[in-house]
C-alpha cells in the first residue's frame, strides 16, 4: 500500500505485551488516516460509558495521511481518547515531529492501552519497542523531562511527555510533543492515569509513495502558493494572533475579563496614538522573538521562540504566544503585560496544562472573588483580582502541583470548580460540556456559537473552523455570511465540520486553509497512493463518516440535544460596549440554529444520527446500535 506504513503498534501497559497488526486496505479506504483511524479504533475498542481515567480508556495516535511525505504544513498527528474533562469523545491534533518519526519507524497508529502500576515511558526505534522505568522522570515538568530524554536518545528522537498536571490527573492536562501541545480535553490525564510519563520515537525508514515525481511537482507548486500568499509574511512575523487588534476594534469579539467584555475595554479605551496593547504581537514579537519554530514540514511557521532576557522574568523561554493564549492568560484575566503573559505561558507549558482551559478557569475564579463568592482564605491568601499578574502566576503554579485549597478547587477546570462552589457561579462559568471557550466572543459571531454548542468535544473553534468565514463573511465557496444573523448557520457548520475533519485526517494545518482547499488534496492523494478514482465526493464522505462516528460515541456516552448548549453568559448577557454592542445569542435563536443543524446533518430532532444517515455512510452496525428512526 503506497503512502502508508500499513501497521498498528499496540502497547499494553498492564501486561507489558507489545504487538503489531496489519491495517487492511478496506479500512484505509474508509477512514484514510489521522483522525479517521483514531476515531474508528476508539469507537471499536473503548466502551463509551467508562470512567476516562480507568484502565479501559485508550489513547490512539495516528499521523495525518500526508504527514512525513513533504506536503507543506502537513504536520498534524491525531489523538483520540475518552475525555476526562467532558466525558465525550476526546481528540487532539498536534503539529508533532512524532508523527513523522512514527511513519519512518513503520507505523501508522499507536494504541496505548492498560495501566502500569509504576511510572514508565515507552521507547520506540523502528522494530525495537521497550517499556522502561520512569521513576527518575516522575515529578519533573515537561521541559525537564524532554531535556533528559533528548540527552538520553539524541536530538532526533521525538518526544511526547506529560508534566505535573498530567501526573496529578488534572482534567485539563495536555501532552507536550516537542513544544507543541496536544491540549484540549485532558489527554495528559489519561496518560497520567496509566502512569505513562513519556513516549520516545525515532524511525530510520521512509514512507513509500506511488509517484514521487508527481508528488514533488505538487509540493513545489504548493510551496509557491505559500510564498506568494499575502498572509504569509504577517503569519510569520506575528504568529496566529496577528489579527488581535482587529478582533478588538473592528469586530468587538475578543472576549475579555472572563467574557464580561467583547473587547479589551480597559486597554483600548485608554490607548494613545501610536501605542499598542502589550499583549498584541505587534508589541511583543519584535521585542522577544529569538527564532521561528516551525512544526514539521511547515514553510510558513507561525510558531516562534520568545525569550525574556532581563528583568524579573529573565530566562523565561517559550514557544508562543499563540492567539488563544493571548486571550486565556491575557485578556480573560484583564492582563495586558507582555512579560507576565509570556511567564504564564511558560508555567502552563511546563506544568502540562491546556493553556486555554487553565486560563479561563483562573478568569472564572477572579470573577468569583470579585463577586465575593470566593474569599482570600479559599484562595490561600492570594489576592486574585482581575489584572493581578503575580496572583495569576501563583495560582497557576499551585494548580499544576495541586497545592492548597486553590489548587484543589481549580485543577479540574471551570465546570468542576463551579459545581463545587455552587452559589450561582455557573452564570459566569465559560464552558460547553466542560470544555472552556476559545478566544472568540460568540455573542457577536453566531455561527461560531452554534459550532461551540454542537462540537463533539465541547466548545471548540477548530472542529468546524467557521470563525474565519463568520468574521470575514466569505471563504472558499461560501459568501454573504452575516456573523450577527442566525440564518443558514446549521448548513454552514455541518458542512464545515465535515471539511475540517478531512483536514484532521490528511494532517494539513488549518492555518493554511485559506491557501490549500480540498481541490489541492485530491491530486496529492492520488500521487502518493495511486488511487486515481479518489474525488471530492469520496473525500467529503470520509469526513462526514468520521464525524458521525464521533457523534455516535457521544450518543452512547449519554449526550443529546440538552447538552448542545452555550454558557449562561452567552445566552443572557449582551456585549456591553464596542462594535458588537448589544449582541448575544438568545435561547430561541440557539434552538432555531440547532433545529437547522440537525436537519442539515440528517439527524433526529434530539441530535441523534438517523439509521438512514448511518446506512448511507456505510456504517450499518452503528446504525443498528444507536441510529434514530428509520
Ligand atoms: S502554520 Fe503554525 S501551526 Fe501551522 S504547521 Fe505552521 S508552525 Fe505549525
Amino acid at each position: 500500500m503506497f503512502g502508508y506504513a500499513g501497521k498498528i503498534l499496540r502497547i499494553n501497559l498492564t501486561t507489558g505485551k507489545i504487538s503489531t497488526e496489519e491495517i487492511s486496505e478496506e479500512f484505509v479506504r474508509q477512514y484514510l488516516g489521522g483522525l479517521g483511524f483514531t476515531t474508528r479504533i476508539l469507537y471499536n475498542e473503548v466502551p463509551a460509558d467508562i470512567d476516562p481515567l480507568s484502565e479501559a480508556n485508550k489513547v490512539i495516535i495516528s499521523p495525518g495521511v500526508f504527514v512525513g511525505t513533504g506536503f507543506p504544513t502537513a504536520s498534524k498527528t491525531a489523538l483520540s481518547f475518552k475525555s476526562p474533562l467532558t466525558g465525550t469523545f476526546g481528540r487532539n491534533n498536534v503539529g508533532a515531529e512524532m508523527g513523522v518519526q512514527m511513519r519512518k519507524a513503520g507505523y501508522d497508529v499507536f494504541i496505548i492501552e492498560g495501566k502500569s502500576d509504576k511510572p514508565v515511558y515507552v521507547y520506540i526505534k523502528d522494530d525495537r519497542v521497550e517499556i522502561k522505568d520512569a521513576s527518575d522522570l516522575w515529578g519533573k515538568d515537561t521541559y525537564e523531562t524532554r531535556a533528559i530524554l533528548k540527552e538520553r536518545y539524541g536530538k532526533k528522537a521525538s518526544t511526547a511527555v506529560i508534566g505535573p498536571a498530567g501526573e496529578n490527573l488534572s482534567y485539563m492536562a495536555m501532552i507536550d510533543f516537542d513544544m507543541r501541545q496536544a491540549a484540549r480535553g485532558g489527554s495528559g490525564a489519561v496518560l497520567g492515569s496509566k502512569k505513562l510519563k513519556a513516549i520516545v520515537c525515532e524511525g530510520t525508514g521512509k514512507v513509500e509513495v506511488h509517484d514521487k515525481e508527481a508528488a514533488r511537482k505538487l509540493i513545489s507548486e504548493y510551496n509557491r502558493i505559500i510564498r506568494e500568499h499575502p498572509a504569509t509574511k504577517a503569519d510569520m512575523d506575528y504568529g496566529s494572533g496577528e489579527f488581535y487588534s482587529w478582533m478588538n476594534l473592528e469586530r468587538g469579539t475578543f472576549p475579555t475579563r472572563n467574557f464580561q467584555w467583547g473587547y479589551f475595554q480597559s486597554v483600548y479605551d485608554n490607548i494613545k496614538d501610536g501605542e499598542l496593547s502589550q499583549i498584541d504581537p505587534y508589541y511583543w514579537s519584535p521585542k522577544y522573538t529569538v527564532k521561528h519554530n516551525p512544526c514539521p514540514n511547515c514553510t510558513k511557521p507561525c510558531g516562534r521562540i520568545l525569550e525574556i532576557k532581563e528583568g524579573e522574568y529573565a530566562g523565561t523561554k517559550i514557544d508562543g504566544v499563540e492567539y488563544e493564549i493571548m486571550y486565556s492568560l491575557g485578556g480573560a484575566l484583564e492582563i495586558d503585560d507582555a512579560e507576565v503573559l509570556i511567564k504564564l505561558n511558560e508555567i502552563a507549558d511546563r506544568m502540562g496544562f491546556d493553556g486555554i482551559s487553565a486560563g479561563v478557569t483562573i478568569g472564572w475564579a477572579m470573577e468569583a472573588y470579585e463577586k465575593g463568592l470566593l474569599t482570600k482564605d479559599d484562595l490561600d491568601g492570594i489576592e486574585l483580582k482581575f489584572g493581578n499578574g503575580k496572583a495569576a502566576i501563583a495560582v497557576l503554579e499551585k494548580m499544576g502541583r495541586k497545592e492548597g485549597k486553590v489548587g484543589e478547587l481549580l485543577i479540574n477546570g471551570t465546570k468542576y470548580a463551579s459545581e463545587k462552589l455552587g452559589k450561582d457561579s455557573y452564570k459566569f462559568a465559560i464552558h460547553v460540556k466542560g470544555l472552556e471557550l476559545p478566544a472568540y466572543d460568540v455573542r457577536g459571531i453566531k455561527g461560531l456559537g452554534l459550532a461551540f454548542a454542537v462540537s463533539v468535544r465541547g466548545a471548540c473553534h477548530l472542529t468546524a473552523g467557521v470563525y474565519g468565514l463568520e468574521l470575514v463573511g466569505s471563504w472558499w465557496k461560501y459568501s454573504d455570511v452575516d456573523r450577527l444573523s442566525t440564518e443558514w448557520k446549521g448548513y454552514e457548520v455541518a458542512s464545515l465540520e465535515n471539511l475540517m475533519t478531512l483536514y484532521d485526517i490528511v494532517g494539513v494545518c488549518k492555518f493554511s486553509r485559506h491557501m490549500f482547499f480540498l481541490e489541492k488534496f485530491i491530486p496529492y492523494l492520488k500521487a502518493i497512493t495511486g488511487w486515481d478514482w479518489a474525488d471530492e465526493n469520496y473525500m467529503m464522505t470520509v469526513g462526514e463518516r468520521v464525524y458521525n462516528i464521533q457523534k455516535a460515541f457521544n450518543v452512547k456516552a449519554g449526550f443529546s440535544r440538552k447538552d448542545d448548549t452555550l454558557p449562561y453568559r452567552v445566552t443572557h448577557d449582551p456585549i456591553p460596549k464596542g462594535v458588537s454592542k448589544g449582541a448575544y445569542i438568545k435561547e430561541e435563536e440557539l434552538q432555531q440554529m440547532l433545529d437547522e443543524y440537525y436537519l442539515a446533518r440528517g439527524w433526529s430532532k434530539d441530535g441523534v444520527p438517523t439509521k438512514t444517515k448511518l446506512f448511507t455512510l456505510g456504517l450499518p452496525e452503528i446504525a443498528e446500535e444507536i441510529g434514530a428512526g428509520i
